[in-house]
């Protein structure tokens, strides 16, 4: 009888085992590969990250380049340098930051916009910045952020900039003739959803929206409706309109922060259907302003429609109506700004005769 009740467990237990775990001998992985292996992947991480940034920058650039009559006020100086220095990497991304792009306290080029003065001048990724007309670029937390206001500043009273850089050990020089551009941010968010936001003082396009658009033409399209929410001030005006305040304020900057939590808490609707027609047809002309083709424009919003049912709250479509109204109405802005260019006159938006 014991020997009996000794074979049932010995068979129940076999019988868990073998449901538990593999049955297969284990790899053993010693501590050291393992941390090269996780070293391995953050640099994947970073690249597809910077890669995103330099696609999103090379047709964001120019938009905001070319849109800088329509920003009023809010324009500064650029020269197409975007620098980075180590401060600017989420503390988990640097020491990958440092392998591959030999990031330090000092702001270095990290990509050159295309088409910009900085391009024309010859400066090139990995330049080291140490000054801008004589003056010292300092290092350190704020450097990058110093190394912006300052190309501002001498900018201002000047019509060339002179930057001294250090690249494999030698000192050069570069004559950069600056350009204006709309005084807002703009990045890459890390977030498969397919949608882009516009907060006032920055553009954001998610990973999802940067994979969704077939073409550059396509991602510009997006960008300008964004920069045209900006530049026609909505978020303030929805702020006046609803006291509804902005959740795009706690964004962080830098590279690597993880937005997705917050992004994907983004309700439907965030500007009215009246904005949103007013970003369409504003945004166009900042399109035709920069020499962008706008003719694909109604396909793609259409297509962004087709692909994103408007029953899914965060995407792109839900917080942009997919009325027939919307694509009769970028139909007509196309036909509006085609005839404005084949008779010579200015790119501007019609205004309200009180405006
Ligand atoms: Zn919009």
């Amino acid at each position: 009888m014991k020997f009996k009740f000794a074979c049932v467990v010995l068979v129940i237990s076999i019988f868990l085992v073998s449901c538990a775990a593999p049955v297969t001998r284990n790899i053993q992985i010693d501590n050291r590969a393992m941390r090269i292996e996780e070293q391995k992947q953050m640099e994947i991480a970073l690249l597809s990250l910077i890669k995103n940034e330099r696609r999103l920058d090379s047709v964001a650039y120019s938009l905001f380049a070319g849109a800088a009559s329509m920003c009023g006020n809010k324009t500064r100086f650029v020269s197409g340098i975007q620098a980075a220095n180590i401060y600017l990497f989420h503390e988990d991304m640097r020491p990958a930051a440092k392998r591959l792009y030999g990031m330090g306290d000092h702001p270095g080029v990290l990509y050159v916009s295309r088409n910009s003065p900085a391009e024309k001048s010859g400066i090139q990724i990995g330049d080291l910045i140490l000054s801008i007309n004589g003056k010292p670029v300092p290092a350190g937390k704020s450097a990058v952020t110093d190394f912006g206001a300052m190309f501002n500043k001498v900018s201002r009273h000047s019509g060339k900039v002179k930057i001294r850089a250090r690249r494999k050990g030698k000192n050069l020089t570069f004559v950069l003739r600056p350009e204006k551009a709309c005084d807002y941010g703009y990045g890459v968010v890390n977030h498969d959803m397919v949608n882009a936001f516009a907060d006032g003082k920055n553009i954001f396009v998610t990973v999802g929206m940067m994979r969704f658009v077939d073409d550059d033409n396509e991602l510009a399209l997006v960008v300008s409706h964004e920069l045209a929410h900006n530049v026609m001030e909505h978020m303030s005006k929805k702020r006046r309109n609803s006291m509804f305040g902005s959740i795009f304020d706690v964004i962080a900057g830098g590279y690597g922060v993880n937005t997705g939590g917050l992004f994907g808490n983004i309700g439907a609707n965030v500007y009215s259907k009246e904005f949103e027609a007013e970003a369409d047809y504003v945004g166009l002309y900042v399109m035709a302003q920069s020499g962008q083709k706008i003719d694909q424009a109604p396909y793609f919003w259409r297509r962004m429609a087709a692909a994103n049912p408007g029953g899914i709250k965060t995407n792109h479509s839900a917080s942009h109506p997919a009325t027939p109204q919307r694509f009769l109405a970028l139909e007509k802005t196309v036909h509006e700004v085609e005839r404005k260019k084949k008779l010579g006159r200015p790119l501007k938006p019609e205004m309200k005769k009180n405006h």
